[in-house]
């Protein structure tokens, strides 16, 4: 059975990601999912093969993992007939399990999957005219507890691990038939009205579903460099885009060892409104958090800083917190944008959505100040695959229990510290 790192909840220290670089299995194998080439390269030395063996045969099985999809050695036609039962009596390709796999009236398609050690999340997938995007997890669960998310109601949390996140874009190209068969070009028959201009209809990366990215920051970053890598799942950083509630501490890092799109929740303009909703600032509060997106290293105006503003009534909707968001983003000198979502309603909620008048007059003012404020569509309502309705329903609890389970913490902690 796997061990299963409970994170922390962030408190006076944020939680250190543990790595967990091999995940045991009941059968001895090593499921090779997730790792990178000089691992694997190591993994098969320590196997019995000497180093030069297990520096080449590293290359040819990291191609045929993450540049092919392939999960079965013996499809791995230049690797020597002998070798390659070597390799499944040692090693597996996983992949997440996929628990239940729906899909919506408007093409969205969400995945319920499961860790081997039994852990629910979901990844979405969401096709347009011009792109297709992966909604991502990097967590079960958030330990973030932002009002309006369902996400943030979920009690039993953990990292996932680079296998476990790198392994839902690798199962969104199973499901979607997107593995280059020779080179990296579709085939001939391919629909071409399905598919954009580079073949593609899984185009787009988001780290948006569950979790907050920067709270699992290096198995993020593991496994984005194997979907970045071109000789893995060759992804431009371009498309890939990682969102944030606003880990200070961690935006910079992730641009120097990630560098991709960042996206912010904001969400608020002012610090009450911001420390009611998102409660992380409280400690990492607005002025901080601009400053570090100001210095984001990759911001520049052909690479903008998105900012989430989820369409809360009376809460963050007004005009004037509309002139302040402006305000803000030229205080800070921001290559911006300003992407309004309609908030997603779930049950148990405190919030409702703002009208479409408010939110368009919202928009309106955001967008004549020069700066792009595209409302989001909401997609895959029906399937409850919409920002923030992501939850599973096995650890489903109602915010009234969270409280008091951190209350009743809060008291034993006291306990225990006197
Ligand atoms: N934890 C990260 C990424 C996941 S959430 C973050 O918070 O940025 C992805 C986006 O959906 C965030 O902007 C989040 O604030 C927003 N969101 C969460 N719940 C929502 C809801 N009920 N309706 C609309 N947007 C929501
Ligand atoms: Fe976590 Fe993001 Fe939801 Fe906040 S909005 S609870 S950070 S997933």
């Amino acid at each position: 059975m796997a061990d299963t790192n409970l994170m922390t909840i962030p408190g006076a220290v944020d939680p250190v990601p543990v790595s967990r670089d091999i995940t045991p299995r009941a059968d001895g194998r090593i499921d090779l999912l997730g790792l990178p080439r000089r691992r694997i390269a190591e993994i098969f030395a320590e196997a019995g093969l000497d180093p030069k063996q297990a520096k080449l045969r590293s290359k040819q099985v990291y191609h045929w993992l993450y540049h092919r999809g392939v999960t079965d050695f013996d499809a791995m036609t230049d690797i020597g007939k002998t070798m390659r039962p070597w390799l499944a009596e040692r090693f597996v390709v996983g992949r997440p399990n996929v628990v239940e796999a729906q899909h919506s009236t408007d093409g969205t398609r969400k995945w319920l999957l499961r860790t081997d050690d039994g852990h629910d999340f979901e990844m979405v997938f969401i096709p347009d005219a011009d792109r297709g995007t992966l909604c991502v997890s990097s967590q079960v669960g958030c330990t973030l507890n932002c009002r309006f998310c369902h996400t943030g109601t979920m009690k039993l949390v953990r990292n996932l691990t680079p296998g476990e996140i790198v392994g839902q874009v690798m199962l969104a190209r199973d499901a979607l038939g997107e593995w280059p068969k020779g080179r990296m070009d579709v085939s001939e028959d391919a629909d071409e009205a399905e598919y954009t201009a580079d073949g593609r209809l899984l185009t787009n990366i988001v780290m948006m579903g569950m979790g907050e990215p920067l709270y699992n920051f290096d198995n993020v970053r593991d496994a984005l460099r194997i979907v970045m890598d071109g000789e893995g799942l060759a992804l431009s950083k371009r498309r890939i885009t990682l969102s944030t509630s606003g880990v200070v501490p961690m935006i910079e890092k992730c641009g120097d060892e990630i560098g991709v799109n960042l996206a912010v929740s904001l969400h608020a303009v002012t610090k009450d409104i911001r420390d009611e909703i998102v409660p992380l600032n409280k400690k990492y509060g607005i002025p901080e958090l601009l400053s570090a997106c100001a210095a984001y290293p990759k911001a520049s105006n052909a690479r903008r800083i998105t900012f989430e503003y989820v369409m809360l009534k009376d809460k963050n909707d007004s005009d004037d917190d509309a002139r302040e968001l402006v305000r803000l983003i030229r205080e800070y000198d921001l290559p911006a944008k300003v992407n309004l979502i309609p908030f997603n309603p779930w049950p148990g909620s405190a919030y409702e959505c703002s009208t479409p008048e408010r939110i368009k007059a919202f928009s309106n003012i955001v967008f004549e100040a020069g700066i792009s404020a595209p409302v989001r569509t909401p997609r895959g309502r029906d399937i409850d695959a919409a920002c923030g309705q992501l939850k599973t329903a096995a650890e489903k609890k109602s915010r009234a229990e969270r409280d008091r389970e951190a209350a009743a913490a809060a008291d034993e902690q006291a306990l225990a510290a006197e």
